[in-house]
């Protein structure tokens, strides 16, 4: 008997009529013979809702008292998948996170999974039981709830079936793939067959919100090969695993974007060593997310006891911006800093893929095309399979349509 490890995300679960399309599945699958765990998320929408609730009686609510609250959207959703089991004649069992054995570190909201104890999963599936298992939580080994970041269901299946050795791990969505560009912003998007790791790791972390970036890490980690696919169709859906050769055919595999991203710069820092260090220090033991940090060229070169200045630039989330500032002010205070400009309303463009290793000229070709589309670009950086750019958010879409046009990665001009 095979073990598959099913996650279904919240628009599969939004509400009572797709809970029954989805006990449907499940119950189809478990009647071929399959042992079961079903990882999922809260119904679309609660976890927005009980953040809203939560920030309308205080703005800044404590993050322990936040993942008690968080975590009974899931909650919910288990239970309600099992009793849909249930009335199917189909033996199902609900557990938490914690449960389920998933033990984490004692970051509230964000936590990382330090182990799985799967001994009660395994005796309820030995039993012959549906497993159904809360995403996206876990329990500290003190006995605290925690959450595992925003699309952590995704994680806790990645996990689940990493421990249990599940023979597949399916990721059931409302797009039925992992596609080019987000299939809502660019409809000339293509449904990808199959995508490394890597590239879906580059993808997840900048925007493309199909997959949480940590559990492809954490995937590809494992070697957890996994399909994301609908929950709606029978289609075959995109497999992420590890890169083949023939993947490297493929120069650019999709384009992404981050929205709601500013950008920081410290104008006139002094250049000399140890003073980014204090400054980036700090700002992560303040908790803010900095993304791409461009430094200009001093001159004279500044070293240790150099007059010289540079300006620094940075990218933080939009919303941590309040943060930033905060943390900031008291270095232009004191005098390290002359001035500093904060930018909210841009975003970043992306460009992944594996191929670009052994291509040149990709990064030159992506400025040729923004320029065409008529798209400033305020900031670049680059890895070795990746180009991103800061761009005017308003501008953004334009310039995903652009890359995607340039790298022909939509449906009718085929691949590159
Ligand atoms: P779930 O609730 O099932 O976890 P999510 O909303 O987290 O689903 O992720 C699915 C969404 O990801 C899609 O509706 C789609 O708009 C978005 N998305 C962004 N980029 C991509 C991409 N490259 N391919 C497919 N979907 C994408
Ligand atoms: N419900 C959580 C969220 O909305 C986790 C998830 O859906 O994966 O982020
Ligand atoms: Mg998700």
């Amino acid at each position: 008997m095979v073990l598959l490890v099913q996650k279904y995300g919240g628009t599969s679960v939004a509400n009572l009529e797709r809970i029954q399309k989805v006990a449907d599945r499940v119950a189809e699958s478990r009647r071929k013979g399959n042992r079961l765990v079903v990882v999922v998320s809260a119904m679309s929408g609660v976890t927005d809702g009980l953040l809203k609730m939560a920030r309308e009686l205080c703005k800044d609510p404590s993050e322990r008292e936040m993942d008690l609250l968080l975590a009974t959207g899931e909650q919910t959703t288990t239970a309600l998948l099992a009793i849909a089991l249930q009335s199917r004649g189909v033996e199902a069992v609900a557990m938490t996170g914690a449960q389920a054995g998933i033990v984490t570190d004692g970051t509230h909201t964000k936590a990382r999974i330090a182990n799985v104890t799967p001994r009660a999963v395994q005796s309820h599936l030995k039993a012959g039981r549906v497993v159904i298992v809360a995403g996206f939580q876990g329990q500290t080994m003190e006995g605290q709830i925690t959450t595992l970041g925003r699309g952590g269901s995704d994680l806790t299946a990645i996990a689940l079936a990493a421990v249990l050795k599940a023979e597949r791990c399916e990721i059931y969505t409302d797009v039925d793939g992992v596609y080019t560009a987000d299939p809502r912003t660019e409809p000339q998007a293509k449904k990808i067959g199959e995508i490394s790791y890597d590239e879906m790791l580059e993808l997840a972390s900048t925007g493309a919100k199909v997959m949480q970036a940590r559990s492809v890490e954490f995937a590809k980690k494992f070697g957890v090969v996994f399909e994301v696919r609908s929950s709606f169709n029978g289609l075959r859906g995109t497999m992420v695993k590890e890169e083949a050769k023939s993947m490297e055919r493929v120069v650019v595999r999709g384009v992404s974007l981050e929205k709601s991203q500013a950008k920081v710069t410290l104008v006139g820092v002094a250049d000399r060593p140890g003073v980014a260090a204090k400054l980036f220090t700090g700002i992560a033991k303040a908790g803010i997310n900095v993304d791409m940090i461009v430094q200009n060229v001093s001159l004279p070169t500044g070293g240790k006891g150099s007059k010289a200045q540079t300006d620094i630039t940075f990218t933080v989330p939009r919303e941590e911006l309040p943060k930033a500032r905060k943390f900031l002010e008291p270095f232009r205070r004191a005098g390290w800093v002359k001035q500093i400009v904060f930018q909210e309303g841009v975003a970043k463009l992306s460009v992944v893929g594996i191929g670009m290793r052994s291509h040149s000229g990709v990064a030159a070709q992506l400025f040729r095309a923004l320029a065409a589309a008529g798209v400033n670009i305020q900031m670049i950086s680059t890895s070795e399979i990746k180009i991103t750019v800061v761009v005017d958010e308003g501008m953004g879409a334009k310039a995903v349509r652009a890359a995607h046009r340039e790298f022909r990665l939509g449906g009718k001009e085929g691949k590159r």
